[in-house]
């Protein structure tokens, strides 16, 4: 097995010797934000976009990255290519950083910056042909004006909740609500809906992250020619769509068959999401910054 480099703070350490220290302000109380990113082929897909979302997360929560967001890009790449990995899932995180046992972030004089290449692997492959059972759980999304969705923070413990609450239903995935009854997103994925043909997504000021493979699928849904309507929508219509489907970096593109107990569709993964995540497919494998040779961008 090839050894795993972690980068940390200006350096590349053994994944075994990466360690934090319990006084860092992520570990305490979940003040920092982070990243999931896909490498496909040896292409970091859409980095420049998740880089964008790191670094206004930043801003949002007023935490001051140590690196221009040229500079973590090319640090992103070469953690890619240090761990020599033509298919991973990568985890930038930035935290506010040692401070002392306190809340306040000003204790806190450096931020820390660690990205971590990896495996991952969220749903087994039958999954993918079959299509995923769901709930949607008690726990709300968290509201926009306490903690906004859109920021991608390390404080996930909404999403944790959920998490559990799907673990113990016995399914994979759940579906949040917003406080008004609106379906918002899963624990952690963006959801859309078909129904006559048209494609459905809840607009992310209900309370969802803005995904990166959400976006993607809009821009797919834009160039093979299905109308998408970024427009509220509750559980019912959800129930009567004829298809679902769950978007995310690590999810990818998979099929909801069956919301609440009550059946979507044919039960079976529907023609629009199977041309859908056919066309993400093969997008993936050509988009996206080239690890492995001189660093170029290109658009598929
Ligand atoms: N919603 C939540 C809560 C998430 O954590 C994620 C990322 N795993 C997504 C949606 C999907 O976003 P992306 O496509 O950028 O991975």
């Amino acid at each position: 097995m090839e050894e795993r480099w972690v980068y940390m703070d200006g350096e590349f350490v053994k994944k075994e010797e990466a360690r934090i220290s319990v006084f860092d302000h992520g570990f305490l109380y979940g003040d920092g934000i982070f990243e999931g990113i896909r490498v496909y082929n040896g292409n970091i897909f859409r980095l420049r976009e998740h880089l964008v979302r790191l670094y206004e997360s930043a801003k949002s929560i007023l935490l001051e990255i140590p690196h221009t967001l040229e500079e973590m890009e090319k640090l992103v790449v070469e953690a890619v290519r240090k761990n020599k990995l033509r298919d991973a899932y990568i985890r930038l995180v930035v935290s506010r950083g040692v401070g002392d046992l306190g809340l306040d972030p000003t204790k806190c004089h450096k931020p820390s910056v660690v990205i971590i290449v990896d495996q991952v692997t969220l749903y087994a492959k039958e999954l993918y042909e079959n299509g995923l059972e769901i709930v949607t759980v008690p726990t709300r999304r968290n509201v926009p004006d306490a903690l906004n969705p859109k920021i991608k923070s390390l404080n996930y413990l909404n999403n944790v909740l959920v998490k559990i609450e799907a673990n113990r239903a016995g399914v994979g995935e759940a579906l949040m609500v917003n406080a008004d009854g609106y379906v918002a997103e899963c624990s952690g994925d963006n959801i859309f809906t078909v129904k006559r043909g048209v494609v459905y997504t809840p607009p992310t000021y209900l309370g969802a992250l803005e995904g990166i493979t959400r976006q993607a699928i809009i821009d797919i849904c834009d160039r093979v020619g299905y109308t998408v309507k970024e427009e509220p929508f509750t559980r019912h219509d959800v129930y009567v769509s004829d298809e679902v489907f769950l978007t995310g970096t690590a999810a990818e593109v998979i099929a909801v068959v069956n919301v609440d107990g009550r059946t979507i569709g044919s039960g079976k993964p529907g023609p629009v999401t199977q041309h859908l995540l056919s066309e993400f497919r093969k997008l993936v494998e050509v988009e996206g910054v080239k690890a492995f040779e001189s660093m170029t961008r290109s658009v598929g």
